[in-house]
């Protein structure tokens, strides 16, 4: 049993939908104050108003992540809203599908303004809470593909999410003293409204390659980002925690 969230403040990018809603979800069940944050207001706002009903303590600020001052933004609402800033689930993340051959600057700088540049720009925007709070946890989603395998249609995104690894691992030496954890979630194939999108066959197929013989769970995900927050994961840092049904693991087909 891990300890409780209760008293501090955790700021969830992407927090609308998927993953995102299912860890806003999961750190307001266990005591925490969550900040969702998304560029769609009104399904950010409804996130919000759904984890209020069932008795938890959210609110929602729309943004995005990969502008400018987007993060800064988002980090001074957490402050007016809760006061403070203790964890970031930097989870926020597209990932349109483009063959390197057809693949514009434009398609690249779209996957990367959003993935490494708002996972950059977020974690800098809550150092100066977190150093207040004396110690802070930050967990990022990453993904299996880029850092461990690859899909045709996603050189930019896998390329991006290889990128959080690099950034988390110097992030988290010189946020070490700060008393700042950084850790990622590698996940595999989630059932969320994104995946929805990727349709029936892709689905299938994905299902077919997992030794689990099943997409995983918004909440799977969301426990595994619990415990990179807990004050238990506290010596843990730059690390990663591969969340995908064993996925990764097969040598060929024949292993299935
Ligand atoms: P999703 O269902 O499409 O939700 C994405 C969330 O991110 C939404 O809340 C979206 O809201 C928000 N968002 C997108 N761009 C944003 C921006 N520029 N600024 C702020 N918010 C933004 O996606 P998901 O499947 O839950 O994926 C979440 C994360 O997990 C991503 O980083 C993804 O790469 C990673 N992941 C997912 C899977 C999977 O199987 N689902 C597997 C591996 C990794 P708005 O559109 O309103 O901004």
């Amino acid at each position: 049993m891990l300890t409780r969230l209760d008293g501090r403040a955790a700021i969830i990018t992407g927090g609308s939908k998927g993953i995102g809603k299912g860890m806003a979800r999961v750190f307001a069940k266990h005591g925490a104050s969550v900040l969702i944050v998304a560029r769609g207001e009104e399904a950010a706002a409804a996130a919000a108003e759904e984890i209020c009903a069932s008795g938890g303590t959210a609110a929602h600020f729309a943004t995005d992540v990969g502008a400018p001052d987007g993060a800064e933004m988002m980090a001074e609402a957490a402050i007016g809203r809760f006061g403070r800033i203790d964890i970031l689930c930097s989870n926020a993340g597209i990932f349109p599908a483009t063959p390197l051959r057809d693949m514009t600057t434009a398609d690249i700088d779209a996957v990367f303004d959003v993935n490494l540049r708002g996972t950059m720009l977020a974690v800098r925007a809550c150092i100066p809470a977190m150093e207040k709070a004396g110690k802070g946890r930050v967990i990022i989603t990453s993904s299996i593909t880029g850092p461990i395998t690859g899909y045709p249609g996603w050189s930019h995104y896998g390329a991006s999410k290889a990128g959080q690894l690099g950034f988390m691992r110097t992030a988290a030496i010189e946020l070490a003293p700060s008393n700042i954890t950084v850790n990622a979630i590698l996940p595999g194939n989630v059932m969320t409204e994104g995946m929805h999108e990727m349709g029936e066959d892709y689905i299938q197929a994905m299902t077919a390659a997992i030794p689990m013989k099943r997409i995983g769970t918004v909440e799977e995900v969301a426990y595994t980002a619990l415990f990179f927050a807990s004050d238990e994961a506290g010596y843990i840092t730059g690390q990663t925690i591969v969340v995908d049904g064993g996925q990764v693991l097969p040598e060929s087909l024949v292993a299935l």
